[in-house]
């Protein structure tokens, strides 16, 4: 390993959301004789709208204000089970193995893929910094550059030390226990083998990706535990991240949160309809 590489901000892919298929809802329009459209920008939106007009076949007299009055009224009463025909795929870059574990706790509603420790080297993983160590990185970095050794510098320089030799532990364990790995263990079953093992080194903060899928209602039910004041500060931090690549793919549902800032740098997410 050349460099000790580290994270200093998760990077949220959105894999996939939902889009709707017209046809189906025109030929259900047709067949029950009603002319109906949504002003809906976005397809997760205008699902959301057809499941809840279909409970109470509202399609014929739809009240003023279209499709953002129609979600802001189904979030006020709770009827959140529409909003479930939804959903988005995420991959997330960029977050530590404490992180995750955090997120998995997220049951309902929600699906995951994650890289496999066992199976991928991870002899040049990188390291989240936890935010509340940002500052410290930036006057390492200025230190580095040649500027002013402080507290805060030197403090974070034992952290990046530490985080290099375990990461230099993990190659000579995985090396050695690969040495040692049963006869009858071949090629990506010897490494396996060995990394297994040898990953006991690696820290909470080793960085991971995650493939994570959310229905609309599970989503809002993580942006409100993990965006809160109350969450770790790192899954605070991709709740908010996770809420703003989303929000123009489906306005309507996610429309209603506030990102405020906190004393602490980051922000939290705040809406007047929790767990819908
Ligand atoms: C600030 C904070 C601190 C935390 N601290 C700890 C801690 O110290 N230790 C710890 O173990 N965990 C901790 N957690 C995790 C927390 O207890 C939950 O496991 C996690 O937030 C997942 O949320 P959830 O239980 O609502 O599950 P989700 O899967 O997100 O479920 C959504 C909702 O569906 C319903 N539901 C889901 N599964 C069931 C079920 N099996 N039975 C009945 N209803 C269900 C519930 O209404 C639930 O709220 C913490 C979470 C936060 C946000």
């Amino acid at each position: 390993m050349d460099e000790l590489r580290l994270v200093l901000a998760p990077r949220v892919y959105v894999l996939a959301a939902t889009e709707m298929t017209p046809e189906g809802v025109h030929e259900y329009l047709v067949a029950r004789g009603v002319p109906w459209g949504s002003d809906a920008e976005a397809d997760p939106d205008r699902l959301a709208e057809v499941a809840g007009r279909v409970c109470y076949d509202s399609f014929k007299a739809p009240r003023p204000g279209g499709n953002a009055a129609y979600l802001g009224h189904i979030k006020e009463v709770g009827h959140g089970s529409v909003l479930e025909h939804a959903s988005f795929s995420y991959l997330l870059d960029g977050v530590s193995r404490t992180l995750t574990h955090e997120l998995v706790r997220h049951r309902a509603g929600c699906a995951y893929s994650q890289e496999s420790q066992r199976y991928v080297d991870a002899s040049g993983v990188a390291f989240v910094v936890p935010p509340a160590m940002l500052g410290w990185h930036a006057e390492w970095q200025r230190m580095k550059a040649g500027g002013q050794v402080t507290v805060r510098a030197a403090r974070f320089d034992e952290w990046a030390l530490r985080r290099w030799a375990e990461q230099g532990e993990y190659s000579r364990l995985a090396e050695l226990l690969a040495s040692e790995a049963p006869a009858e263990l071949e090629g990506t079953e010897r490494r396996k083998w060995a990394r297994q093992a040898a990953r006991s080194v690696l820290p909470g903060c080793a960085n991971t990706r995650i493939v994570a899928t959310f229905n609309g209602r599970a989503l809002r039910h993580f942006l409100e535990m993990r965006g809160s004041r109350h969450a770790e500060a790192e899954v605070r931090r991709l709740a908010v991240a996770v809420w703003e690549a989303t929000l123009g793919l489906a306005p309507g549902l996610l429309g209603d949160y506030e990102a405020r800032p906190l004393p602490d740098g980051g922000r939290e997410l705040v809406t007047p309809w929790r767990k819908v």
